[in-house]
């Protein structure tokens, strides 16, 4: 289980952005066309007169040495096969933004740093996306259902890095490539961060790479314990100071919060005492049929309908469970919330492997709707339990 008062960050990065996006736009234009990614090609601007430089290229490409930013002209002599095509930022921003639109179900507090990058706030969502028997596999079930989805949908693939902050998110993304999902917390940085090379330290440029290696700082793992004072002598304060924490995966910046652009409405309320199982049909259902209204009513305010209504609650011994359904119809009435949040509730509490079989007793109630849509794909179909 992931630990308490830790946050829980991911960092999403597209693969070759750039040269992604053309050759799915390619294949989209000619099925039978030859998919980029899958022979040593680039993106490079200026292609005509052969001074441009390269701004992306495939991994095969990688394969040759061919790097990002040398001009055109080194590329090719490295690799003179390489398929080499123009940027298209029109199809770049579509991609961009119907990505950011799929992040933005996931959570509320989606933080865009460049066009093919985010990071995602997903502190306090296990409940929401984790079966209450099942919370080992958050956080990895979810970074696996959100590449998977982006892949499924808009036919590029990203790397997800976790961690508890920011910048071990970002150096965790960065690992190998390309469709994966990489874990970097604080107890893996010594592991996996120290030993590479000082230069792939996020925020440390080129010239401060080179001072440090002529202080005999090879590797990030040098960094870490080297004494700061010195660092700063040479750096200065900041600088040094920067380097030092970074090194030692210690970063305090938040994902910034774009709350007015919320994708997912919940509401909960810790109870004035305790719910067992001899007073759930008594006290609960006024509580859930008040939490459900008021989502929907937020839902109803925003004009928006959710795919996926979910119910958490807190036991008294402070252990978070919940249970989650997809619909078959987006919704914003609150019958059809509280219909779905009693069901979910009673197969969370009740029964075999529910809550109260573990005598535990009830604290929290409340209950989530996300997967948000304006209600352009809801079918007239009747709900189908
Ligand atoms: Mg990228």
């Amino acid at each position: 289980m992931a630990a308490r008062n830790r946050k829980t960050i991911f960092h999403i990065d597209v693969n070759s952005a750039f040269l992604s996006w053309s050759a799915v736009k390619r294949l989209k234009e000619d099925r039978d066309s030859v998919d980029l990614r899958t022979i040593p090609s680039a993106v490079a601007g200026d292609i005509d007169t052969r001074h441009g430089v390269i701004t992306a290229r495939s991994i095969p490409a990688k394969k040759y040495g061919v790097l990002t930013g040398e001009p055109v002209v080194k590329a090719l002599t490295k690799c003179p096969e390489l398929t080499i095509v123009k940027p298209d930022f029109a199809t770049y921003k579509r991609y961009s933004a119907a990505m950011m639109k799929i992040l933005k179900t996931y959570t509320s507090f989606v933080e865009q740093a460049s066009i093919d990058e985010a990071y995602l706030d997903m502190t306090g969502t296990e409940s929401i996306y984790t079966a209450a028997e099942d919370e080992d596999a958050f956080p990895l079930n979810v970074a696996t259902t959100l590449k998977n989805e982006i892949r499924n949908t808009l036919g590029f693939t990203v790397n997800v890095g976790i961690s508890t902050n920011k910048l071990l998110a970002k150096m965790a993304s960065d690992f190998e490539k390309p469709d994966r999902i990489h874990t970097l917390y604080p107890e893996e940085v010594e592991e996996k961060l120290w030993p590479l090379p000082i230069e792939r330290l996020y925020g440390c440029g080129e010239a401060t790479a080179e001072k440090l290696r002529s202080l005999g700082v090879r590797t990030i793992g040098d960094a870490a314990l080297i004494d700061e004072a010195v660092l700063q002598s040479h750096l200065g304060n900041k600088a040094g100071a920067y380097i030092v924490r970074s090194a030692n995966g210690v970063s305090d910046t938040e994902v910034a919060q774009a709350r007015e652009d919320a994708k997912g409405y919940s509401n909960e309320v810790t109870l004035p005492h305790d719910i067992t199982t001899d007073t759930y049909d008594e006290e609960a259902p006024a509580v859930l049929h008040a939490l459900c209204e008021k989502v929907a009513q937020r839902l109803a305010a925003d004009e928006v309908y959710a795919q996926t209504i979910g119910v958490q609650i807190k036991t008294d011994r402070f252990v978070r469970h919940s249970r989650q359904m997809k619909l078959a119809d987006s919704t914003n009435k609150t019958d059809t919330i509280y219909e779905i949040a009693s069901l979910l509730m009673k197969r969370l509490l009740f029964g075999e492997q529910g809550v109260f079989s573990r005598n535990s007793k009830i604290r929290l109630i409340g209950v989530s709707a996300t997967r948000l849509d304006k209600g352009l794909y809801r079918q007239m179909s009747l709900f189908d339990l």
